[in-house]
């Protein structure tokens, strides 16, 4: 919380005695000043879209979510927010973000709207991350049932009359995750270990779960701050893709530049198999539905890639690998 703390009134911070007793004590504070009309909707601002859906799961018609991340065409580490971001957020009771700055704009905002009560939720607060940690916590299945529930929380205090829907609606999401789980469970099970590499870290807690072992971090890194990876990553990049020492490349489609496209032509070229991830839901998909079709298609990526034969024994024995 500590970048938010400019932002918390004196009552609000002597609140702060827990995560969940804050949550709920400031969105008493909210709505206690104006009452919630039976029929008025809670005005919600997720900076993400996955965040957004999520609120929207949770809170059903009772909650009016607008998201601010929500053009997959469009790299979110190069957003820069505009005057129709700052008046959507000086409407919110109740504001989601990412954190860990990946949405550095996020806080700024919020101090520069002082004055108004809402609840903020920060999904890198709730998982113990920070800013230097990989900033794509959505891609870790452990974050999703924290977020919800401190989500929930807040809808449940600031809507005590409709307690028994919120629960369940926070039932019933928690439950949806579990097609999740079991997937990347399945995935370990047969790929733990497996050498992979990725144009920029979005997929990197999900593969972490599967067990993947991740090559190319800082050439990853690079691609993710719009800086230049050194003659060394690139080089080493190139050879894993050439030599076949990983057996997926894990694409960024929305962090796209010169470079990642060519390591994107080399890994058709080697025939490395490729798979595409966004960092953005896409459009007529949920949380659940677009996690679960990433996962699908690693798995696919990752048996095609067993089929090509010999690939990863190559790699793991550090023989060169068959040049197609
Ligand atoms: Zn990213």
């Amino acid at each position: 919380m500590k970048k938010l703390g400019s932002m918390l009134n004196g009552a609000q911070r002597a609140l702060k005695l827990s995560r969940y007793v804050a949550i709920g004590a400031a969105a008493v504070l909210a709505f206690s000043h104006d009452a919630l009309a039976a029929d008025a909707k809670i005005p919600v601002v997720a900076a993400e879209n996955f965040y957004g859906d999520v609120v929207q799961q949770l809170g059903g018609d009772r909650v009016d979510v607008t998201s601010i991340l929500s053009n997959p065409d469009q790299d979110p580490h190069l957003f820069e927010a505009s005057p129709k971001t700052a008046r959507a957020l000086q409407h919110a009771s109740l504001v989601v973000y990412n954190g860990a700055d990946y949405d550095p704009w996020m806080a700024k905002l919020l101090a520069a709207s002082k004055g108004t009560n809402r609840t903020t939720i920060v999904a890198a607060e709730l998982t113990g991350k920070k800013g230097g940690d990989n900033p794509h916590l959505w891609y870790d299945p452990a974050t999703m049932p924290k977020v919800a529930r401190a989500v929930s929380a807040a809808l449940v205090a600031a809507d005590p009359a409709h307690k028994s829907a919120y629960d369940a609606n926070l039932a019933k999401f928690l439950d949806s995750l579990k097609p999740i789980d079991a997937r990347v469970a399945d995935l370990h099970g047969r790929y733990a270990g497996v050498p992979v590499t990725a144009t920029e870290p979005v997929f990197g807690y999900m593969s972490d779960a599967v067990g993947l072992s991740m090559r190319n971090l800082r050439f990853q890194l690079a691609t993710m701050n719009d800086t230049e990876a050194s003659a060394t990553d690139i080089a080493a990049f190139e050879r894993d893709l050439r030599e076949k020492r990983v057996r997926v490349l894990i694409y960024n489609s929305q962090a796209t530049e010169a470079l990642t496209k060519r390591m994107l032509k080399l890994a058709q070229q080697s025939k490395v198999p490729t798979m595409s991830v966004t960092e953005t839901e896409p459009a007529g998909k949920t949380y659940q539905t677009w996690m679960l079709t990433q996962l699908d298609a690693l798995s696919t990526a990752l048996a095609s890639s067993g089929d090509a034969g010999g690939a990863n024994a190559a790699a793991a024995s550090g023989a060169k690998g068959k040049t197609p």
